[in-house]
This record gives structure tokens, C-alpha cells and sequence, in this order.
């Protein structure tokens, strides 16, 4: 067919195992938006974006996502029920059998690449079996010129049928759908979930496993922009703490809002080309950025929209994961291309839905690693009698479903790094206040981002521990005044007023931290350990 389009050389799929025809390279945007209408995929939202459902899944299934243990794995991955092995003659089955369906099936082929540091730069080729997942790929990795698109040597492959259901009786899975690694063959196999968040989170795995591995260079689960300085800040976060809305800031230069290196030229650098934002709440008021980028070429999944195409972004009835991805010069002020030099800030983000943790407070090196180790956020669950509570939910390097590495590892880069740069490190609150989850509120978003204003304009007196209050139970160290926030914020205590309730909660948090540590004290010295909270209940 016309895999020829715009003139180009027609390319083959036969090494994939893939003898027809019928498949379209490198379409434009404009013609999978066209293509996924015609087939009745998705719709045109008013603002001109393309929005599709992506099916049964409308988030990651961590459960379902496997790594072939082979020899380029075996020694080095950190297994266990985050990193689940699968056997390399599996997923050759699986893989035959994939190939089987998807040629019977008119595909999408697209070139693209992560790293915009040149040095790291890993071409990959993403085959999809709908044309919206394709668009996907083109928003969110890196767009090859044409100049670099006939130099293109394809390291990985992202192999992507959302149609395809697994056996779990005969191939190996847990249920009918997959994401599968294989570092030998340098494939991402996805089948039976149309989420696209698999598809970047993929090679953001390889990625996790290469760049240590191989290059000696940290990655990170982190967003990133720059100042008009030159100064570079970076925002760690597991998902919903804040790190596509906090990056995304009128007065910064974007660099990237989920996934980056930091490499051995005191540089951070984009593995993406693109974001891939929650859209749940989303106001034109509050995130302007974001709204504004939601136009023809983004793609929205999961929302509702009204006859006329307008998008109701409070309407959860999907899901509370409604989310847009975007190419990132959708957004006005961004970093190009996306590098920026070695951070002078980093934060580290948390929705602490127990309402305890101080909405900004600095931490010392002990306790940086100690918090990057934890990767601590919380998650609010609904029990049976329909009482909802905030459950603590801890994730290593902020991001231990995306690490094929144990966490140490990734702790003693950061480290290093983070001394040898000499950066300030902060954790930012930007869950609840005034009580947990249900008698608080969440943090005013203008409050948070006045915040971390100020301590990237230096007017939290840095070097000055008389305008921090230690805190009693956390032992970090919170600011009394912050220019643009009302004093009583910066103290959760005072926001309570329940002295007592207040503690009982801080002890119950600093007990789950505690508890979730124990895996990793083996591994950490004394010096991170003592970055712990300093009390706990008994
Ligand atoms: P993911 O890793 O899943 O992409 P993320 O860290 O990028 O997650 P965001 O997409 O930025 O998270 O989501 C943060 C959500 O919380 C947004 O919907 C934002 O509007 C909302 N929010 C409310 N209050 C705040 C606050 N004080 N700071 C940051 N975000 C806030
Ligand atoms: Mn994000």
C-alpha cells in the first residue's frame, strides 16, 4: 500500500516476521486524525483535538508487565512482583503469535527516538495496529527530520495490539493483556490494552535498564524546565503529585514533564518529544499551558464530550485518568532542543493525603536520599462501608514500576550527582491540608507553585536555618514565611487545629515509613538512614 508516503523509500517489516503490504509509514498527524475519524475511532473535540476511548484499560496494569530473564538480564534486574521474569521461549511464542494476528491486520509504522542528547539517542520504530495509537508515538517521542529519517538505524521496536488477547493457560501471561521487555531482542510487545501510556512507559523501562547499565548515566521518573537564568529545576513525583502541572510554568522554559537523564556533561536532557497530561479538573484559568495545548494534533483520551464536542473535564465516568498527549511545541516557552545544564534545584513532589507533611520544606543530603529510597506518596481508597482513607502507597526512586534496576542503585547515582552539583533538594506537599483526605483540602495550586517560585528565586533564605522550624516528627526543615502564601500554610500542624489528631497522624506516616524502609536498610548506610523521620509512634 502506501507505505511510500510523502515520497520516501518504501521500508519493509519482513525481519518482524510481518509479509504484507498493507501498512502506512510515517503518516502525518493531520492523516491518523483523519484516518481514526473515518474509521469511526474517535471524534474531533471543539478545540480540534482528536479524542478516542482506549478500551478496557485506561491506565497501566503494572500486574501484566513482564521482563524476558535472559542472559543480558539475569544477573542484573532487580526481580521480584515489580520486575516479574518471563522466559525468552514464551515470549517468542507470544511473539509469533502476535505477528500472526497483526498480519491479518492493516498496520501504522512510525520512526521516531528518544534522548534529545545526541549521545544517548535511541531510534525506535513503533508498529501499531490503530492509527490513533500512532499518533500517540508521533506526540510523545522525539520527530526525526527528514535528514535524520534516511540515517535512521532502528535499535528498538514497540510492537502494539491492542486487538490481540493472550491465553494465560498456553502463553505465559497473567491475563489477556501484556507488556513484555526483551532486552535481546530490544522489543516491547503490548497486546490486548490500548493504553498508550504503555507504550512510552516501555521504552522508558529499556531505557531505565540501558543508560545505567550501559552509559553510566542516571535516568529518572522526573519533569524538568529552565529558568531565565539558564537554571535548571527538576520535579520527581509519582503519578498525580504534580510534575507535568508544576513543570509546565509560563516563567520557565519546558524541557520535559515525565522522563529524563542526567549525563556525565552536567546536562539533564528529555528522553520524550512530547507530554502526557491528566486532564481530570483541568481549568483554563489555573492551567492555561496545558488547556491552551489541547488543539488539533493532541490527542485526548477517556473525557466526555457534549453533541457540540466540548470536553466536560470534571466528567470521571470513564475514569479519573483522563489524560492528553501532545507534541511538546504545543506548549509556548520550551527549552530547545529539550537539555538543560545540571539542576541547582530538585524536588521532590508527594500528595500526602494524610495532610501531614509541610507543603514545602528542605531536606539535607541524608534525608534526600532517604525520601528518593521511599518515594513516598499516598493514594486515596474506598473501603466497604463507602468511608474513604488515605492508603500510603511507596514507590523507590519515585517510580520503581518503570526500574529494572534495585532502587539502590539509581540512590547512589542521584547521590553522587546531587553532591557533585551541589543542589538543593525540597520535598513539596502538593496533597492536603487543614486534615486529611476528606475534612482538609487539597493544596491551592497557586500556593505550591508560589512556593517553589520562591526557592527558585532564591527568597527563601537558603542558608539561613533561623527562618525554618525543624520539624518535630519528619525532622525536615520547614520555611516560616514564604513570599505569595499565608503564613499558617507553611506549619500542617496549624492548619489542623487539633494538635492531637495532627501528631497521631504524623506517627501513623512516619510508622508506614518505617515499615516500607526495612527492604532497602540492608542497603542503606547510617548516614540515610538518620534521614528518617526522627519519631514515630510506639
Ligand atoms: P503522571 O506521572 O501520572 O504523569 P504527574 O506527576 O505528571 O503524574 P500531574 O499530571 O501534574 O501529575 O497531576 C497533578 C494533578 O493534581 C493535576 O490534575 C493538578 O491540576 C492537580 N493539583 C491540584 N492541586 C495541585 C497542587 N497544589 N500542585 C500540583 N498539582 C495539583
Ligand atoms: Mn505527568
Amino acid at each position: 500500500m502506501d507505505n511510500t508516503t510523502n515520497g520516501r523509500p518504501s521500508i519493509s517489516l519482513e525481519a518482524y516476521g510481518i509479509t504484507h503490504n498493507n501498512f502506512h509509514y510515517q503518516l502525518s498527524p493531520e492523516q491518523l486524525h483523519e484516518i481514526t475519524l473515518k474509521k469511526g475511532m474517535g471524534r474531533e473535540a471543539s478545540s480540534g483535538a482528536l479524542a478516542v476511548n482506549t478500551g478496557e484499560f485506561t491506565g497501566r496494569s503494572p500486574k501484566d508487565r513482564f521482563i524476558v530473564k535472559d542472559a543480558v538480564t539475569e544477573d542484573k534486574v532487580w526481580w521480584g512482583d515489580i520486575n516479574i521474569p518471563f522466559s525468552p521461549e514464551s515470549f517468542d511464542a507470544l511473539y509469533d503469535k502476535v505477528i500472526a494476528y497483526l498480519n491479518e491486520r492493516e498496520l501504522y509504522v512510525r520512526d521516531c527516538y528518544a534522548c534529545a542528547d545526541h549521545n544517548y539517542r535511541m531510534d525506535i520504530r513503533v508498529v501499531t495496529e490503530y492509527p490513533w495509537s500512532n499518533l500517540f508515538a508521533y506526540n510523545m517521542f522525539i520527530r526525526p527530520t527528514e535528514e535524520e529519517l534516511r540515517h535512521f538505524d532502528v535499535e528498538w521496536t514497540v510492537i502494539n495490539a491492542p486487538g490481540f488477547r493472550a491465553d494465560p493457560k498456553t502463553d505465559g501471561t497473567r491475563q489477556h493483556n501484556f507488556a513484555l521487555l526483551n532486552f535481546t531482542r530490544k522489543i516491547v510487545l503490548i497486546g490486548g490494552t490500548g493504553y498508550t501510556g504503555e507504550i512510552k512507559k516501555g521504552i522508558f523501562s529499556a531505557l531505565n535498564f540501558i543508560l545505567p547499565v550501559m552509559k553510566k548515566t542516571l535516568p529518572m521518573h522526573c519533569s524538568a524546565n529552565v529558568g531565565p537564568k539558564g537554571d535548571t529545576a527538576i520535579f520527581f513525583g509519582l503519578s498525580g503529585t504534580g510534575k507535568t502541572t508544576l513543570s509546565t510554568d509560563a516563567s520557565r522554559k519546558l524541557i520535559g514533564d515525565d522522563e529524563h537523564g542526567w549525563n556525565n556533561e552536567n546536562a539533564v536532557f528529555n528522553f520524550e518529544g512530547g507530554c502526557y497530561a491528566k486532564v481530570v479538573d483541568l481549568s483554563e484559568t489555573k492551567e492555561p499551558e496545558i488547556y491552551a495545548a489541547i488543539k488539533k494534533g493532541a490527542l485526548l483520551e477517556n473525557v466526555i464530550m457534549d453533541e457540540a464536542g466540548n470536553v466536560d473535564f470534571s466528567d470521571t465516568r470513564i475514569t479519573q485518568n483522563t489524560r492528553v498527549s501532545y507534541p511538546i511545541y504545543h506548549i509556548a516557552n520550551v527549552q530547545r532542543p529539550s537539555i538543560g545544564k545540571n539542576p541547582k534545584h530538585i524536588f521532590f513532589l508527594t500528595a500526602d493525603a494524610f495532610g501531614v507533611l509541610p507543603p514545602i520544606s528542605k531536606l539535607t543530603a541524608s534525608q534526600a536520599a532517604y525520601h528518593f529510597i521511599s518515594g513516598y506518596t499516598a493514594k486515596v481508597a474506598g473501603t466497604e462501608a463507602g468511608v474513604v482513607e488515605p492508603v500510603p502507597s511507596f514507590s523507590a526512586c519515585f517510580g520503581a514500576p518503570f526500574m529494572p534496576l534495585h532502587p539502590a542503585k539509581y540512590a547512589e547515582m542521584l547521590s553522587k550527582k546531587m553532591k557533585e552539583a551541589g543542589v538543593n533538594v525540597w520535598l513539596v506537599n502538593t496533597g492536603w491540608t487543614g486534615g486529611p483526605y476528606g475534612v482538609g483540602t487539597r493544596m491551592k495550586l497557586k500556593y505550591t507553585r508560589a512556593m517553589i517560585n520562591a526557592v527558585l528565586n532564591g527568597d527563601l533564605g537558603l542558608y539561613d536555618y533561623d527562618h525554618y522550624h525543624i520539624h518535630s516528627v519528619f525532622g525536615v526543615a520547614q520555611p516560616r514565611e514564604c513570599p505569595g502564601v499565608p503564613t499558617e500554610v507553611l506549619s500542617p500542624r496549624a492548619t489542623w487545629n487539633d494538635d492531637q489528631a495532627y501528631y497521631t497522624t504524623a506517627f501513623k506516616l512516619a510508622n508506614a515509613f518505617r515499615t516500607n524502609f526495612k527492604q532497602f536498610e540492608a542497603y542503606a548506610s547510617e548516614e540515610i538512614r538518620r534521614g528518617g523521620p526522627q519519631r514515630y509512634a510506639f
